[in-house]
This record gives structure tokens, C-alpha cells and sequence, in this order.
């Protein structure tokens, strides 16, 4: 199946910061589909925690990856596998969600917060 490149654009303002993207997550969202009916995977709601567990099982492949040194394409698969399983969840847990939009709305809201926000981002030292 080819894929077709088309960007989403979009700019949202939150707190005064415009913010403008360009995204494609609904198009990869559809593209997954296709890929999930091709082969046959779970394809119901009731099968969303597995697709978020196989999420966390491809971070843990991320890792272990990146700890044991491998060439940066297989961290990168194993990224893209992560991507896969949250992109395929979105689409049985939140359907009427536009994630391209939903990502553009939550990148202007991180933007709008404080330096540094959130515990296991703060510098120790500042
Ligand atoms: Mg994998």
C-alpha cells in the first residue's frame, strides 16, 4: 500500500503562543488499520490494553536496543513499533479525536507551561 504523503497543518494560540504544525498521525492512523485488518490483529475495543501493553513491550525493546548498542535504525524501529501500538490504541479508545489536532492543542499547552515543568524533567543543579 503507498503511502501517501500529505502534511496536516494547523495553529492553535494557548496563552498567547501560536503554535503551528504540520502532522500526518491521522493519516498513519488509517494506514495502521489497514495493517491491523491485512493481518489479522485485535481489532476491538476490549483489545486496547493489550495494544498498550505491546506499546510498553516495544519501548523495553527500545531500550534494551540502545543500552546493548545497536545501530540507530533498530532503535528507530522499535520506536516506530511503539508509535504503531499507541497510534492503533488511539484509534479504538478515543475514535472521534482528531490526533493530529490533539497534538497540536497539547504541544501549545506544553508550550504555555513554566521551564522546566513536570518532577523528572528539572535540572538538579538549577
Ligand atoms: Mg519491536
Amino acid at each position: 500500500m503507498a503511502f501517501k504523503k500529505r502534511l496536516y497543518s494547523s495553529a492553535y494560540k494557548f496563552k498567547g503562543q501560536e503554535v503551528s504544525v504540520k502532522l500526518h498521525l491521522e493519516e498513519m492512523k488509517r494506514e495502521i488499520e489497514a495493517l491491523v485488518v491485512a493481518k489479522g490483529f485485535y481489532n476491538k475495543p476490549e483489545d486496547i490494553p493489550k495494544k498498550l501493553l505491546f506499546a510498553f513491550i516495544e519501548l523495553g525493546e527500545a531500550s534494551d536496543a540502545w543500552k546493548k548498542g545497536h545501530p540507530e535504525e533498530k532503535i528507530a524501529e522499535e520506536l516506530i513499533d511503539v508509535m504503531f501500538y499507541i497510534l492503533d490504541a488511539s484509534r479504538l479508545a478515543c475514535p472521534s479525536i482528531d490526533m493530529d489536532e490533539a497534538f497540536a492543542k497539547k504541544l501549545a499547552k506544553n508550550l504555555g507551561r513554566p521551564r522546566q515543568y513536570g518532577e523528572g524533567h528539572r535540572s538538579k543543579r538549577s
